[in-house]
């Protein structure tokens, strides 16, 4: 058999409607609601998107995964494969999803715009700069820096402590040379010298607040928010003392349109937005997934990491902001994992092995059991299908799950695009229509923000309790005394493990959850909560994926995957 082509092949080979023919016939959008980027993508213009404030808005399906391992699970090919099964079976659907960042299109991960025959194109587009919101983002970020270092210089009215000053500069790229870093250096022309650092764009709380954004006016008011750090008396010092927000929306008023692609199948999908799944929430912006709601009936969506990290921020965060409620969870989850949950190790996941199958399972059953009882959603499994899993074990597994009550199914949209999803659609369509459960938060908003995170690593993670390390607990008593105890918690915890330790696989009851350090992010509108060491500039391996990234003289690029 030929061997199966790679994700940039099949997407080269795709033919692609051009955007705006897509828009008026999937979608009903008129030429003039577009703001065409080329002729396979567009923004939605944001005159168009008030335009349908009245217009009911369709059914929303999130998609999140068991407890991520390096076996790789496939939330975003799922995702899109999922959303053209709906297509195929006749309903009206979109899928909605983050932007790629390029560190990790030219470090590890590769692409994510999905993969084999459940992807959204133009594949290398999406990958690299895209419509230009990422470098608006950053932007609008660097200008606070200079700003504040301007204000400094000339004179510093606001009697800045700079030793204070948490706000860092940003770039879209792994660059571990750029975390910490001295800026003015040079003479007193170039200002006073402090420590400052560069975090990845995706990292920026710019990002989180792109994402949360309503409307441009909420995008300013959270701007104006952020709170840069402090003044000698220990006041927070925010973007809006330094006025700044309104040039750093200026910049920012083109990128908040969200941008219309298309999936392999030509199901519409807004790709918008992508802040890190760790000290932020993980998920597409609030503007992609309400428009998107308006303009189809069934809009599926994917949150970062695994249900205990991206499904629960999507929950407490995105949805506690927006007012967004999702009718069904598809948790995502394939047998290589799950044997890896189960003790196995990598190298020999590829082989047969029920009994760590069934051991694995208990991270799956955890999942399922917080969708349904902590999260109030219907679960249904996605079994993303790899050459390598045997009948078996696809059989063990829909049994497994069937009798924690819940609905499997295995998925071939890799192979098959949405053809291979087909079971899946009609399973998730069953669980919404039975109208099983109805969304409720982990916690409320009256809780402190210490009874927040307790609520969530005993609920969520299994976690007996949460202790702080003394420094972050002296900064939450400094977060609580500026009035902000009633913002949402965002948890910085390990993504391979319920527990803050990565190499506990499987379902760890009883352990501890510490909290080593506290951040404020007051215009995004939660504080974030880190547990181990968070990377907020990634750095790039030996062997980074750039060196087999290329172009010919006809501009054809090979290497991303
Ligand atoms: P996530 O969104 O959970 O990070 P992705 O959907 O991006 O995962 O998939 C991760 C990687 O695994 C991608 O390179 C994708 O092409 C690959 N992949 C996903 N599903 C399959 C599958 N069924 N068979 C083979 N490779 C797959
Ligand atoms: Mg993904």
């Amino acid at each position: 058999a030929a061997p199966f082509p790679s994700d940039i092949e099949i997407a080269e080979a795709a033919e692609i409607t051009p955007i705006t023919t897509l828009a008026q016939e999937r979608l009903g959008l008129p030429a003039d609601a577009l703001i065409p980027y080329g002729h396979t993508k567009a923004k939605v213009d944001l005159a168009h998107i008030r335009s349908l404030a009245d217009q009911p808005e369709g059914t929303l399906i999130l998609v999140t995964a068991i407890s991520p391992t390096p076996a790789g699970e496939g939330k975003t090919t799922t995702s899109v494969g999922l959303a053209d099964a709906l297509s195929r079976i006749g309903k009206k659907s979109m899928v909605a999803l983050r932007e790629p960042s390029m560190g990790p299109v030219f470090g590890i991960k590769g692409g994510a715009a999905g993969g084999g025959y459940a992807q959204v194109v133009p594949m290398t587009d999406i990958n690299l700069n895209f419509t230009g919101d990422f470098a608006s983002i950053a932007a609008a970020n660097n200008l606070l820096s200079a700003l504040i270092d301007n204000h400094i210089h000339h004179g510093n009215a606001l009697g800045i402590d700079p030793r204070t000053i948490t706000w860092k500069r940003v770039v879209d790229l792994n660059d571990r040379a750029l975390r910490d870093i001295v800026v003015s250096l040079g003479g007193v022309a170039n200002g006073f010298p402090r420590e400052d650092g560069f975090d990845i764009v995706v990292a920026s709380e710019v990002m989180a607040i792109f994402c949360l954004a309503t409307s441009l006016a909420d995008l300013k008011e959270r701007l104006g928010n952020i709170v840069i750090g402090y003044t000698r008396d220990k006041k927070p010092v925010t973007a809006r003392d330094l006025k700044a927000h309104g040039a750093m929306t200026v910049i920012l008023r083109d990128a908040l349109a969200p941008n219309l692609v298309q999936t392999l199948e030509h199901t519409p999908a807004m790709i918008h937005g992508g802040p890190f799944a760790n000290i932020a929430h993980g998920c597409n912006s609030v503007m992609a997934t309400r428009t998107a709601l308006k303009l189809a009936d069934y809009v599926v969506t994917e949150a970062g990491f695994g249900a205990d990290l991206g499904a629960e921020k999507f929950i407490d965060i995105k949805c506690r902001t927006s007012g967004l409620r999702p009718s069904a969870v598809v948790v995502v989850a394939t047998i290589r994992a799950l044997k890896y949950h189960g003790g196995v190790a990598l190298a020999d996941l590829k082989t047969e092995d029920v009994d760590a199958l069934t051991r694995g399972m208990e991270n799956l059953r955890k999942h399922l059991r917080n969708v349904k009882d902590v999260y109030g959603l219907p679960p249904v499994v996605a079994i993303n299908r790899f050459p390598t899993d045997t009948d078996a074990e696809i059989a063990a597994l829909i049994e497994l799950v069937r009798a924690e009550g819940a609905r499997a199914y295995e998925a071939t949209h890799f192979s098959n695009g949405g053809a291979g999803a087909e079971a899946l659609a009609h399973g998730v369509l069953e669980a919404i229509e039975a109208g099983e459960g109805e969304m409720q938060f982990v916690y409320a908003d009256e809780l402190s923000l210490a009874e927040k995170a307790e609520a969530i690593a005993t609920k969520v993670y299994g976690a007996a309790g949460v202790t702080f390390d003394s420094k972050a607990a002296k900064r939450l008593a400094q977060i609580e005394a500026d009035g902000y105890s009633g913002l949402p918690v965002c948890m910085a915890k390990t993504q391979s493990s319920f527990s803050t330790d990565a190499t506990r696989r499987g379902a760890p009851t009883g352990h501890t959850v510490n909290i080593r350090e506290v951040r404020l992010a007051a215009g995004a509108g939660f504080v974030v909560m880190v547990t181990g060491d968070i990377m907020t500039m990634p750095g790039l391996p030996k062997v980074p994926a750039s060196d087999h990234i290329d172009i010919d003289e006809n501009g054809n690029i090979v290497g991303l995957s």
